[in-house]
């Protein structure tokens, strides 16, 4: 797994880390105007990095633009510590490192800026070495959070989606949709839904394979997705039955848009590996009732006149 090799590249070669920790990482000076920075500057530059420098009084918006991976405060330790404040603020570099640099070593100072969310405190005069050695050790775990950030949202993902086809699988779908179902009913606002499923597609499967099925499932999702607005979402809700919930949209309106999906369906031929099909579906479409007592009752009203539609012949929308 990608985390569990980035952090042993860390520890089993240092020497590599360093090198890799210098390589493209950004540090962002900030210092009091009354103080030289030169020659950490310079001593920055040596060790490979970046510096962006800026003066304590610079405003928060032309800081907030710097991708930084580590945030570098010299000055005296009142100012570092309002500054440290006011970055923690920040939008944009909230997670990002800051190590303060201050010739304070009083206990109380060092304390309250590690409290305040400080990652480091170096006393002044600065041994380069020992600030060099606890900047790649911030940057280890800027790097180690970021990872664990990536693979937080790729499990999210993974955990919503529907992995042959990329919509919402079942219970993200209705977790969403209970979420619009109670907005709907609490601020009296129109809710629509589509239940759609494909007709006779176990003949698609045994007549083409089970792949071309499954192609088939990917550019009807396609389909449906060309086809509805940027706030309905569609969710799948097991092997060839999907569900589009449309927020905002009357009974009219989401009638329109399941004739749209099934015309272009209808007119759509699948091609894979040189065969060729087409599939239809039926589709049940309604609005919230306000006497809707829950989602269930909603989207079972939508699944009774899906199976209307296929009792009178496939291949058509029936909705009330
Ligand atoms: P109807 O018009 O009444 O809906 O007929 P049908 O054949 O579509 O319905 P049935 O429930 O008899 O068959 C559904 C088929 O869908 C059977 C199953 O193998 C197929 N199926 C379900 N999930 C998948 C999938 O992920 N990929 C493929 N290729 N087929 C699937
Ligand atoms: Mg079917
Ligand atoms: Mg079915």
């Amino acid at each position: 797994m990608v985390i569990g090799q980035g952090i042993s590249a860390w520890i089993s070669d240092e020497g590599r880390a360093s090198e890799r920790d210098s390589h493209m990482a950004r540090i962002l000076l900030i210092h009091d105007p009354g103080e030289s920075t030169d020659s950490l500057e310079a001593q920055l530059h040596s060790s490979g990095y970046e510096v962006s420098r800026f003066g304590s009084e610079a405003a928060s918006g032309q800081i907030e633009k710097i991708e930084a991976n580590i945030i570098i405060l010299d000055m005296p330790a009142v100012d570092g510590i309002a500054t440290l404040r006011r970055l923690k603020l920040t939008r944009g570099i909230q997670g990002v490192p800051v190590i303060l640099l201050s010739a304070d070593s009083s206990e109380d100072v060092i304390v309250h800026a590690l409290d305040l969310g400080a990652y480091d405190y170096v006393c002044k005069p600065v041994i380069y070495p020992v600030l060099a050695a606890r900047i790649r050790a911030a940057l280890r775990l800027r790097e180690h959070q970021q990872l664990l950030a990536e693979a937080n949202r790729n499990l999210a993902t993974l955990a919503s989606q529907d992995p042959l086809t990329g919509v919402y699988n079942r219970r993200h779908f209705w977790e969403r949709a209970d979420i619009e179902f109670t907005q709907a009913r609490r601020h009296k606002r129109s809710l629509a839904v589509i239940m759609l499923d494909v007709d006779e597609f176990k003949a698609v499967n045994d007549r083409y394979g089970h792949s071309m099925g499954d192609n088939a499932l990917i550019e009807l999702t396609m389909i449906c997705t060309n086809n509805i607005r940027i706030a309905d979402f569609i969710g799948r809700l097991g092997g060839e039955e999907f569900a589009i919930c449309c927020p905002d949209a009357d009974l009219p309106g989401a009638i329109r848009m399941a004739e749209r999906i099934r015309s272009a369906l209808d007119h759509h031929e699948i091609y894979h590996q040189g065969n060729s099909c087409s599939v239809t579906v039926s589709l049940g479409v309604t609005a919230v009732d306000h006497r809707d007592k829950n989602l269930e009752a909603f989207l079972d009203r939508a699944d009774q006149l899906l199976y209307q539609a296929k009792e009178q012949g496939r291949n058509r929308v029936i909705a009330s």
